[in-house]
């Protein structure tokens, strides 16, 4: 792996610990040459974990401040972690990571990673026991993620197998769930949006691996997608985490200043 590079972590505007300029901070200790910061867009149907809408010029004044005050030490970008139902522009910030968190279902937003319990809700009341309906529905949506955010990074394309080692409420070794994934990767690749490998329910504890699976992850790469490592880090000590264990993995670079 070439430079450390980490475009996907979060800061109080939203749900992360610290403050920009702790994670500035960090990033440049641990030697990365360039940071992203990344703010999870207003969602008006849940505002538990987003940045309000007034913080939203702040967050990228200050990112600007950022980028100016450390411009000797590290490359600091801008960026917004789009989810695939909120409806605020993306102009404005450096790159869009475009992520899935709801199933929209009627006039329900459901929220995918919420926890076991709540996923286990979910398939018991809204699809009537059927696991693999939810997750059909699921990659679905993930299917549409680059039409409705035209990003540039695909986020954590898997996100509904966040609990699967502790509570697996579904089988990823069945054909039903291949053939949802796959579907949505097809989707996805003519596109030419990166795709991120992401830690962050490693170092949360969640997961002993990355998302998106291994399986996905060598589909990916056989079909010529870039994958890029990211941290999705909600404190300074978890910026890059797992780098040096999953950087072989990585397939691509992105530098969000030499965006087409
Ligand atoms: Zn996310
Ligand atoms: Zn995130």
């Amino acid at each position: 792996m070439s430079a450390l590079r980490d475009y996907h972590m979060h800061t109080c505007f939203c749900d992360g610990k610290s403050d920009m300029e702790s994670m500035v901070v960090s990033a440049v200790e641990k030697g990365l040459e360039c940071v992203g910061i990344a703010v999870h867009s207003y969602t008006w149907f849940d505002e538990s974990y987003c940045i309000s809408r007034e913080n939203i010029p702040r967050f990228i004044s200050l990112a600007g401040e950022m980028k100016e005050k450390y411009a000797e030490r590290i490359r600091v970008f801008c960026g917004v972690e789009q989810d695939i139902y909120s409806e605020e522009s993306t102009e404005g910030f450096d790159y869009v990571i475009g992520s899935v968190h709801y199933l929209k279902i009627a006039d329900r937003f459901l929220p995918v990673d919420e926890d076991a319990p709540t996923q286990r809700s979910i398939i018991r009341e809204v699809f009537d026991g059927d696991a693999m309906g939810m997750v059909r529905s699921y990659f679905d949506t993930v299917g549409e993620v680059y039409e409705r955010t035209h990003c540039d990074i695909v986020g954590h394309f898997d996100l509904v197998t966040k609990f699967i080692e502790k509570d697996p409420a579904f089988d990823t070794a069945s054909d039903g769930y291949l053939r949802s994934w796959k579907e949505a990767a097809d989707r996805l690749l003519p596109s030419k949006a990166l795709f991120e490998i992401n830690t962050g329910a490693i170092s949360r504890g969640y997961r002993s691996g990355p998302y998106p699976s291994e399986d996905i992850i060598s589909y990916l790469s056989g079909q010529g997608a870039g994958l890029i490592l990211s941290s999705d880090a909600h404190s300074p000590d978890d910026i890059a985490y797992g780098f040096g264990t999953y950087g072989h993995l990585a397939t691509a670079e992105f530098d969000p200043s030499a965006k087409h």
